[in-house]
């Protein structure tokens, strides 16, 4: 039998990616020192991300406010977006679908992608690597490096170690090239390594990766347990785990955020878009066959001075996936929270996912009509695109339907 040919597998990285969303978002922030922080005006304000502009004066995650701004007076605080940082987490795991339907989220900005067996489509890996950067940047506008290797851990150690200093922000490592690159690496860059174990092998005059490589597996083995051997194997560039797949269609979420043409004061404008928000997020939920139970409204305030907006979350009273179900509990959220001030972006995200197929039924409740009603829709808009059936509203001043629609192209569905 012929020999298979080695995985491959890709970890993409956003870079600093929390303050590259606030970035895309706002292009008054473009090459500037950003920090995305917690509450800047508190002492105890942590920085969560900073721009590569804020990072070359010295500011790193989780310093406190007070040392950021004394390392760069000039640079801007933002307040975190979670919501929209998940939104375009779950877009750029969407265009990853479309090169392998192997994608493991592995962290909000990590993603890993098994390419074995794509060089047909994509070509070699370190091709298929760069079109995949160039299509999350046109689309996202979000910069990620990447790692290649013949398993997670390779890949891990390339992305983290080599990829982040290359002009490229690309890095490919494999069985026969691991030990150049990694073993002359001190020991604390080893994946697993952490400040304790650093310790105890600076006492085993451990100080390189290769040192622990050229051991002996039984010695970390016997001081360790499993764990040492692990150790042992990842400084050797061995790695047994496998991508397990199905996690990606395990999705915590479906959500979709609208960036408004204008800003929208007026409430009926609002609830437009919400309503339209509502609906597509439906349509991708119930097209994964899943109902959810949280529903999470984002709010974006038009003043990039004095930030405002929300996001909030409530559960519904019942597990839905048409526009119906979830659209009053959204509207609710909206209202409770919204300070009444121009609003620049809104968002709508479905979580807390139930299967369809097993669930409890419900004398009293519209499920049944509303299900066989949105099959039909769903059916109608498959065959004749999204603008096929759409609600009244969507006509109406606010609407953003047929932007979004023209926006999406024939690419979202
Ligand atoms: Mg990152």
């Amino acid at each position: 039998m012929q020999e298979r040919r080695q995985k491959v597998i890709m970890l993409a990285d956003a870079e600093s990616f929390y303050a590259s969303v606030e970035s895309v978002d706002n292009p008054s922030l473009r090459g500037k020192p950003v920090a995305v922080c917690g509450d800047p005006a508190l002492r105890h304000g942590i920085v969560l991300a900073a721009s590569k502009e804020a990072k070359a004066f010295g500011v790193k995650t989780g310093q406190p406010a007070w040392e950021c701004r004394r390392l760069c007076p000039e640079v801007i605080f933002v307040r975190p977006h979670m919501s929209r940082y998940l939104e375009v987490s779950l877009e750029m795991t969407r265009i990853f679908e479309q090169f392998t339907d192997r994608v493991v989220p592995y962290s909000i900005d990590e993603q890993f992608l098994d390419l074995s067996g794509c060089e047909g489509l994509w070509g070699e890996p370190a091709e298929a690597a760069r079109r995949i950067l160039r299509q999350v940047r046109e689309e996202t506008g979000i910069r990620c490096r990447i790692g290649l290797g013949e398993s997670p851990l390779q890949a891990k150690m390339a992305c983290d170690r080599f990829a982040k200093k290359r002009a490229d922000a690309f890095f490919e490592l494999n069985s026969d090239n691991y030990a150049a690159h990694v073993w002359p690496l001190p020991i604390g860059d080893l994946f697993g390594v952490g400040s304790r174990m650093k310790a105890h092998f600076k006492r085993m005059a451990v100080r390189r990766i290769g040192d622990l490589a050229r051991l002996p597996r039984e010695i970390p083995r016997r001081r360790w347990g499993v764990n040492g051997l692990l150790l042992w194997l990842n400084a050797r560039g061995i790695d047994y785990s496998t991508l397990q797949p199905g996690e990606a269609a395990e999705r915590k979420g479906v959500g979709h955020c609208a960036t408004l043409p204008r800003d929208y004061a007026s409430p009926q404008e609002i609830e437009t878009v919400l309503l339209e928000l509502t609906e597509e997020v439906c349509f991708r939920v119930r097209a994964l066959g899943k109902r959810g139970t949280t529903v999470h409204v984002y709010c974006r305030g038009a003043d990039f001075d004095r930030p405002t907006g929300f996001s909030r979350q409530k559960k519904l009273p019942e597990p839905g996936s048409a526009a119906p179900e979830i659209y009053p509990t959204a509207r609710q959220l909206f209202h409770r929270h919204w300070d009444g001030r121009p609003v620049r972006a809104l968002g709508i995200t479905l979580s807390g996912f139930t299967d369809r197929r097993c669930e409890q039924l419900s004398f009293f409740n519209r499920r049944e009509a509303l299900d066989s009603l949105s099959a039909a829709a769903d059916e109608i808009r498959g065959r004749f695109g999204p603008t096929a059936l759409f609600r009244a509203a969507s006509l109406t001043p606010g609407g953003q339907l047929f932007n979004r629609a023209k926006l999406i192209g024939g690419h979202e569905r």
